[in-house]
């Protein structure tokens, strides 16, 4: 793939409402050479009085799919309740990217996948799962939401396209879902299956920068090769 440098003009072609608090936003981009799964694009937006802001955002779509972006609001953040709330069809921003050569997922890594993601960071993952799905390879995601209304992508994870879930709610205690955050020892039981350690697990872990590294800690206290393990940090908010 052709990395391609630079500020490139891109349009809204679609939205899509996820939660209350969620939107999916697919994009036409100027020159547009495709993304592998994992991969994260930078967007420019220009207010009228010239005024600049840049977020970075994963791309929720597999590769060979529009580029499509899943952004969770911050009801304080300056951009992210402009894409959620009122971002249209037909708005006009900027992108940089596809970025990132190390949280990815491509076909070859062939070793089953165990995906961890918090809040917004399922966004990454449903790239990665989409994309792994054709190759046959096991996805296993363990997906940590405050509430149940907060959990994206909800009907794509029941259908039976969806990896084999696990959700846990912080928040609130609800049927068919785990309650309180994620344990140690259950993210150390996830690293086997049938009790026995699986050698050759990929890990994935994304989402609010805490989240990832209590993550990221608990996996390594608990055995796991760093070798095995890719982080995406988000910086900001979270399933606490
Ligand atoms: C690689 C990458 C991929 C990402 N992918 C996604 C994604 O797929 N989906 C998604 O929803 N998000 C994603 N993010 C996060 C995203 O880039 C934004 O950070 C997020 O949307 C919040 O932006 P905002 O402008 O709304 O909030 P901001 O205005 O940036 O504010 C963020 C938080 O910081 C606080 N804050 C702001 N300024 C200050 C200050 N001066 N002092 C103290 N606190 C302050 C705010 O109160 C708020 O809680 C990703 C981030 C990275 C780095």
């Amino acid at each position: 793939m052709r990395p391609v440098h630079g500020w490139r003009p891109a349009t809204i072609v679609g939205t899509a409402r996820e939660t209350a608090s969620a939107n999916s936003i697919r994009l036409a981009v100027a020159d547009w050479a495709g993304h592998v799964a994992g991969q994260h694009i930078d967007v420019r937006l220009t207010a009228d009085d010239g005024y600049q802001a840049t977020r970075s955002f994963s791309l929720s779509s597999a590769p060979g799919e529009a580029p499509q972006i899943t952004v969770e609001r911050l009801d304080d953040g300056e951009v992210s309740p402009y894409l959620v709330d009122i971002a249209t069809d037909g708005d006009a921003l900027e992108v940089r990217g596809p970025v990132g050569g190390y949280f990815v997922w491509q076909p070859g890594d062939d070793a089953p996948l165990l995906l961890v993601a918090g809040g917004s960071g399922i966004a990454p993952m449903r790239a990665i799962w989409r994309a792994a799905r054709p190759h046959g390879t096991p996805v296993r995601l363990v997906y940590s939401a405050r509430t149940a209304d907060r959990v994206i992508f909800a009907d794509e994870l029941r259908s039976p396209d969806g990896p084999e879930t696990t959700v846990h709610l912080t928040r609130e205690r609800a049927a068919g879902f785990e309650y309180g955050r994620l344990r140690a020892d259950q993210l150390s039981a996830l690293l086997s299956s049938g009790g026995v350690r699986e050698p050759r697990l990929l890990v994935y872990v994304c989402g609010p920068t805490a989240f990832v590294e209590d993550a990221a800690r608990e996996l390594t206290d608990a055995g796991l090769d760093a070798d095995l393990l890719r982080t995406e940090r988000f910086g900001v908010g979270g399933p606490k």
